[in-house]
């Protein structure tokens, strides 16, 4: 089946009219599971996107003018559309990435769990904040959060809705207008989301979908919006950040990962390979938290394999708009080059496959076995490289020492996980990983699902948080506002400045005496 039963042609129509796009040039999307074409889609111009960003800038003032109750009613009707509609996503989502249905309701989630977060907390955290004045009583201070202005989010294929839709609600709440550039491959799900919004009540105008190439498309988004916030490769992400740079545009970098899982010498075994499954195959691995690197104590490491490999070899995968399936496609024939060619090359260089190891054209174009590898070493590219597939390599340690110093060999450092019966001492382990966020006993879920707290990468993963408070201040200004009753910081006219000056260092030392400042 090329289209998902969701996908009408009444709904195709709908979505091509949210594109910001004048001129007749088109593209089209492929059906992931078949291989064939899945939609033709308008294709925007830098021209495109700077009437984008007009037409935002313009409606942007009024909406930042809107009480914030009154623009958290519209996140609160898009929670629950998103929830009500939601099988409309997981097929959309399905279509155009090639992700097995449960991946893709647990994609949903996340800008559920990311809206009813902002809902509860945006009042308390954009709401002026009270500081301590130079003077107290004479000088008072608050800091209010601005509004960017136009926010340009630039999305990944491989989690298009919530890196989408799961990072634009904050910059909407926070009183920013949206241009939005979501993958070419993966543009009908971020669409739909946009579709969502606007029938949750988002003004007109605020929220602009511009879709096509990323160097052109995406360059003229941050050649043009007032903050970028990106998710992608390294690559792309140093380039933005430069670029950006040059217009002294602030932007936050959400980028790749070689990320490490230990499993400690006091681990539950069964459940460890049982949860590894996860962290290493959701989403055949397409996703930046996924787990590549496997370092366990070589007292058990017969027993994890043992484990490990009987739970990979469970494991379902197929092409169909079911729950059945545990694991899907890859999105694209470029995904699978790379993963065939990771692959290829360490098996070559003699390391040892213990599953998988093979695409699987049986089950659509872009399939590919989940695959653990041992024996593998520094001149095999899987080493130190984000593969950003199926693919798990195996290696043993003695110590804790050690098992930190070889996981923490990455110039990533977006996530890790660290499995143990003893839950302190793994978390003081995962504390020594230099990484954005640490799982204890789980891959990744624990940490990207707890949206209080902040989710990142340090290194080449990346700058910036999403989630947590730092995942909606990012798109304010801090403003200070410094009130005083009346002008009491210059000295009177007949004071010579002299003793001005030693009544005010006398006044500092004990201001600082007393603790005052
Ligand atoms: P990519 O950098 O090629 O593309 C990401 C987005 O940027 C796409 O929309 C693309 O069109 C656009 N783009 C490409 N070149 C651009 C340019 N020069 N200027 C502006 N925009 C441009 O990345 P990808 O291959 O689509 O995504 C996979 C990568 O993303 C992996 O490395 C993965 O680890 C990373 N990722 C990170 C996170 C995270 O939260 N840290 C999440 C998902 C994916």
């Amino acid at each position: 089946m090329i289209r998902p039963p969701a996908l009408t042609d009444e709904l195709l129509t709908r979505l091509r009219d949210r594109v910001a796009a004048q001129g007749d040039a088109t593209f089209t999307t492929t059906a992931v599971f078949t291989g064939g074409t899945l939609a033709t889609l308008p294709e925007s111009s830098p021209a495109d996107v700077r009437a984008a960003y007009d037409r935002a800038a313009a409606v942007q003032p009024e909406w930042a003018a809107t009480p914030l109750h009154q623009r958290l009613a519209v996140f609160e009707r898009f929670h629950t559309l998103l929830l009500r509609e939601r099988d409309t996503v997981v097929d959309l989502l399905q279509a155009e990435t090639g992700k097995a249905r449960r991946d893709a309701f647990e994609e949903l989630c996340e800008p559920a769990l990311v809206t009813s977060y902002y809902l509860r907390t945006a009042p308390r955290l954009l709401r002026p904040r009270r500081r301590a004045g130079l003077l107290p009583g004479l000088v008072g201070a608050t800091e209010l959060r601005q509004p960017k202005g136009v926010v340009g989010i630039i999305a990944p294929w491989n989690y298009p809705w919530a890196l989408a839709i799961g990072d634009l609600v904050p910059a909407l709440v926070a009183g920013n207008a949206v241009v939005l550039k979501p993958d070419s491959q993966t543009s009908l799900t971020p669409l739909f989301g946009a579709d969502l919004l606007y029938r949750a009540g988002l003004p007109a105008d605020l929220l602009q979908v511009v879709l096509g190439d990323g160097p052109t498309v995406g360059g003229a988004v941050v050649d043009t919006c007032d903050f970028i916030g990106f998710t992608g490769s390294t690559r792309t992400g140093a380039q933005i950040a430069e670029r950006a740079g040059r217009r002294l545009v602030g932007c936050s970098l959400e980028l790749g990962g070689k990320n490490p899982m230990i499993v400690l010498d006091d681990a539950d075994l069964d459940e460890t390979a049982r949860t590894a499954v996860r962290g290493c195959f959701a989403n055949a691995g397409q996703l930046c938290l996924s787990l590549e690197r496997i370092y366990v104590h070589d007292s058990i490491l017969d027993r994890f394999v043992a484990a490990f490999t009987a739970e990979i070899d469970r494991m379902r995968l197929g092409a169909s708009y079911d729950y059945g399936p545990d694991m899907g496609s890859l999105t694209s024939a470029r995904v699978l080059k790379t993963v065939s060619e990771h692959v290829d090359d360490a098996r070559a260089k003699g390391a040892t496959v213990l599953a998988g190891g093979r695409p699987r054209p049986d089950l659509g174009p872009y399939f590919y076995e989940p695959t653990l590898l041992t024996d593998v070493t520094p001149d095999m590219v899987c080493h130190a490289e984000e593969t950003f597939g199926p693919v798990v390599s195996l290696y043993p340690f003695g110590s804790d020492d050690e098992a930190v110093a070889l996981a923490n060999e990455s110039s990533y450092g977006l996530n890790a996980s660290v499995f143990g019966r003893d839950r302190a001492r793994a978390a003081a382990v995962g504390a020594r990983l230099r990484v954005g966020t640490v799982n204890v006993n789980d891959g990744f879920t624990a940490a990207y699902g707890s949206t209080d707290a902040p989710m990142g990468g340090m290194g080449a993963s990346g700058l910036g948080r999403r989630h947590g408070a730092e995942g909606l201040l990012k798109y304010t200004e801090a403003q200070t506002v410094a009130t005083q009753r009346r002008s009491v910081l210059n000295p009177p006219r007949w004071l010579p400045y002299r003793f001005y000056a030693a009544v005010m260092a006398r006044s500092l030392r004990v201001m600082r005496m007393i603790g005052l400042r």
